[in-house]
């Protein structure tokens, strides 16, 4: 951690899948050497146990031997209103990720068994938690209540809680340095477009409010999850086409979005289907920019004013097209891009705004990884 260098970085994908893989990528002297395993992998421990594995060596090692790693840091998606920020790891704090459960039934549990796995596998290491939830903790309350009636706010804690946290505070950071302005007293608006997408408003630091809401299928149209539709949307599924709540599961989440409205959930693609003249891919697009263009209005009203913007993530870092679209027609907001910049930005940071434009558009690549390494070492200093 003293120079943030990344020793190794890998995943492994399609747990439980026949066609399961491993990648572990050794970055050592400079020189990055690639690892994979072709494999099918029964479940999460048995992953995260063979990553152990490989940290160690033989040839793919980074570190002597487990006792190397001083602490182990874990992206938690559900903290609830329990956490407000990073915390070790204790018996309370599995509890409480426990009690959490019924809130993110996807998540939690394998967030669980990661930590459990890692205990065991690094077993002098401090465990610290990172909720993808706690950035938006600072919420003002007409901001995260619904309207609906309220003991199912007190009694089963129904709320917008709102997601991609670690993310929006790493680039709203990386912003304020860039602008070489505190964030106190800066008005931000945050996009992270990725495969999943969400936006923050963020006042003097503190998110005010973000699309995303008890779960994260709220809000911007995304990869393959609708974002906002209208609630009594399942009521219809369920009547008239006779669907179960696990089909409407099923639609909401892994059929609808871009793919849902062309195919395809790849923004690359869906970019491409639309210049070669695909009608359902350009009206998807359409649909798309139209809702991110909602919300820029929305939070420059709830923020009273803006000062500057942010993309990131995959779609946010790497399609000129999206962010052109995003701002364009949007001067009466004072935001404006100028062409040239924000069609090849720079590596790292990059101001895509027009000379002059009163809000200051940044791309910023994002890096949750680092984030919540910054944040468990900050913690365990404490
Ligand atoms: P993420 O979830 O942050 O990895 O982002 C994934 C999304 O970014 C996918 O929809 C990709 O198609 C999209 N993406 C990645 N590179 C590009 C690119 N060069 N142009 C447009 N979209 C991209």
């Amino acid at each position: 951690m003293s120079d943030e260098r990344t020793l190794a970085e890998g995943m492994v994908e399609k747990i439980g899948e026949e066609t399961g893989a491993l990648t572990h990528e050794t970055h050592m002297n400079g020189e990055k050497t690639p690892f994979v395993e072709k494999r099918p992998f029964r479940d999460h421990r048995e992953g995260l146990m063979r990553i152990g594995e490989l940290l160690g060596g033989p040839e793919t090692a980074v570190i002597g031997d487990t006792s190397d790693i001083g602490a182990v840091g874990h992206r938690v998606v559900h903290g609830g209103e329990a956490f407000h920020e990073p915390t070790i790891i204790d018996d309370r704090v599995l509890e409480a990720i426990r009690d959490n459960i019924e809130l993110a039934p996807l998540h939690n549990p394998p967030n669980l068994l990661g930590i459990e796995v890692a205990k065991s596998i690094f077993p002098d290491a401090v465990q610290v938690a990172v909720f993808d939830t706690a950035f938006h903790q600072t919420l003002p309350m007409p901001a995260f209540l619904y309207a609906i009636p309220y003991e199912l706010y007190e009694k089963h804690r129904v709320r917008r809680y709102g997601f991609h946290g670690t993310s929006h505070a790493y680039v709203c950071e990386r912003a304020s340095a860039y602008l070489e302005t505190s964030l106190e007293g800066l008005r931000l608006i945050t996009l992270h477009l990725g495969n999943g997408a969400s936006m923050a408003a963020v006042k003097d630091g503190k998110c005010i409010d973000t699309t995303m809401g008890m779960t994260p299928l709220g809000g911007l149209v995304m990869g393959t999850r609708s974002g906002d539709v209208d609630p009594a949307l399942p009521f219809f599924l369920a009547d008239h086409l006779d669907m179960s709540l696990g089909d409407i599961d099923r639609v909401l989440n892994r059929e609808s979005g871009l793919k849902g409205l062309c195919g395809s959930n790849d923004m690359r693609e869906v970019i491409r289907m639309a210049q070669s003249g695909h009608d359902r891919a350009r009206i998807a697009l359409d649909v798309y920019i139209y809702r991110i263009r909602k919300f820029i209005g929305a939070y420059a009203a709830a923020l009273e004013g803006l000062d500057a913007m942010v993309f990131t993530a995959g779609i946010g870092e790497n399609a000129p097209t999206i962010r052109w679209r995003a701002c364009e027609g949007l001067g009466h907001l004072g935001i404006a891009l100028d062409r040239a910049r924000n069609t090849v930005p720079g590596k790292g940071i990059s101001e895509i705004s027009a000379e002059g434009s009163r809000v200051r558009v940044l791309v910023v690549p994002t890096d949750e990884e680092l984030r919540i390494a910054q944040e468990t070492k900050r913690v365990i200093e404490k």
